[in-house]
């Protein structure tokens, strides 16, 4: 393939954006084209009224029509019978590490006895798990050695099933930072570990962001403070200029970017510098929940990993080094805080699980969690789908159920906007007009 012809190939795969194509067909022809599904209630827009009984018209993995009532449905055309469920958009986990769930020590037992290639296996099967759960599109936000954009390309071909993806390649950091995987490991290890995603200096970590752009990567994701599972501390591991230097120049590529940040200063540095979310963020207070408004920064609080680390420690109190279970107590002690300084000072949240630090397809949990710590479950659900679609730039193509966007529908049985934990319990998932999940 020529270069132009693969970079236009490359264009038209991003993210899935065909264009809408609806021809005048015979109604023959549209049974083989066409999946109605009669719907009892549709939370079409999420944060707007829902709908009642309603038809929806799926055509070449879009949603051709929606319309009031059951209509019937052309001869030969295939119906699905949602009549005692509620639709709404498919969900989207806008933090995601797919190709693993196994954590502290045992991750670090994988990493010795598991090749790449059948850690790729894990990371289908991790993305299989997500999709069957109602996450038809997910943020992944850090691997190593392109497991998820080699599996995000496989989902473009058509070779496997899984989620729409969105993919960081590799997370950046400082040298010792939270993503240098050489921290905690002896010295005779270290040069087992890959370092093309740590920078030091302006020129450096211009090169590191480059460097994940040129391997595919759809976002940047970096740090700005140390982290929880690394044991590198919650403080500040990057001077302004390096922060300054990465967000440019993933902004100067058109990618938005990412920011993991605890402590206070990496999560206002981050925030002051156009960061486009800050992930976790665990100790936001409200003179920054206020430049967040103003700057327009997205808020992904990843509530739900504390029931990773507690079930660990449940199973096994000595799941994780000292070090990082001192950290893991913090976490546990101190989750939901944020949220319920940002959250009625209206930041925009967007949903987002950590799942890997949590299980994967666990990631409904986290509606629980927001919830909990003071949303109403009509905003845990439109933070899992409007915001998390404009958060990706998707929000043309996903987040509602409206006439054009992919046709990526779930349902429940019961009432999600009384008890949100109906959503643990998918019974229909479409992704892209397939069916994934059948009723
Ligand atoms: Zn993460």
């Amino acid at each position: 393939m020529k270069p132009s012809t693969l970079a236009l190939a490359l264009l038209a795969s991003t993210a899935g954006l065909a264009a809408v194509a609806v021809s005048a067909q015979a109604p023959s022809e549209l049974a083989s084209t066409q999946t109605w599904i009669h719907a009892g209630r549709v939370i079409a827009i999420p944060g707007q009224a829902p709908r009642g009984a309603t038809t929806i018209v799926v055509q070449d993995g879009r949603i051709a029509a929606l319309h009031d009532g059951y209509l019937p449905a052309p001869a030969g055309v295939k119906v699905i019978d949602l009549k005692s469920r509620t639709a709404l958009p498919g969900l989207i986990d806008s933090h995601t590490h797919l190709s693993s769930d196994r954590a502290g020590n045992e991750g670090l037992a994988a990493a010795m006895t598991d090749s790449i290639p059948l850690n790729s296996y894990e990371t289908q099967w991790n993305g299989m798990k997500t999709l069957r759960a109602g996450f038809t599109t997910v943020r992944n936000l850090g691997d190593e050695k392109g497991k998820v954009l080699a599996y995000r390309e496989a989902i473009r071909r058509g070779w496997v099933q899984g989620p729409r993806i969105l993919d960081a390649g590799e997370s950046i950091s400082t040298s010792g930072g939270h993503m240098d995987g050489r921290v905690g490991l002896a010295d005779e290890m270290h040069p087992m570990i890959g370092t093309e995603n740590l920078c030091d200096g302006v020129d450096d970590c211009r090169r590191a962001v480059r460097r994940q752009v040129g391997r595919g990567a759809d976002v940047i994701k970096f740090a700005t403070t140390g982290g929880v599972n690394s044991g590198t501390g919650l403080a500040t591991r990057i001077f302004e200029d390096e922060a300054k230097a990465i967000i440019d120049t993933a902004h100067a590529y058109g990618r938005k970017v990412a920011v993991h940040a605890h402590g206070i200063d990496g999560i206002k540095l981050a925030v002051r510098l156009g960061a486009d979310s800050i992930e976790h963020g665990t100790t936001i207070d409200a003179e920054t929940a206020k430049l967040m408004v103003k700057n327009g920064t997205f808020y992904v609080p990843t509530l739900s990993t504390v029931n990773g680390y507690l079930e660990r420690l449940a199973a096994n109190p000595n799941a994780y080094p000292p070090l990082i279970k001192k950290q893991i107590d913090w976490r546990i002690g101190i989750t939901g805080k944020s949220l319920q300084v940002a959250f009625p000072l209206g930041v925009k949240i967007a949903f987002g699980t950590d799942a890997g630090v949590s299980k994967h397809g666990r990631n409904a949990d986290e509606f629980e969690w927001l919830v909990k710590f003071g949303m109403s479950p009509m905003e845990a659900i439109k933070a899992a789908t409007v915001n998390a679609a404009a958060l990706l730039g998707l929000d043309k193509e996903i987040g509602t159920l409206e006439v054009g966007k992919s046709a990526d529908i779930i349902a429940v049985d019961g009432d999600p906007l009384a008890d949100v934990r109906v959503l643990k319990r998918m019974t229909f998932v479409m992704a892209r007009g397939e069916v994934v999940v059948a009723p």
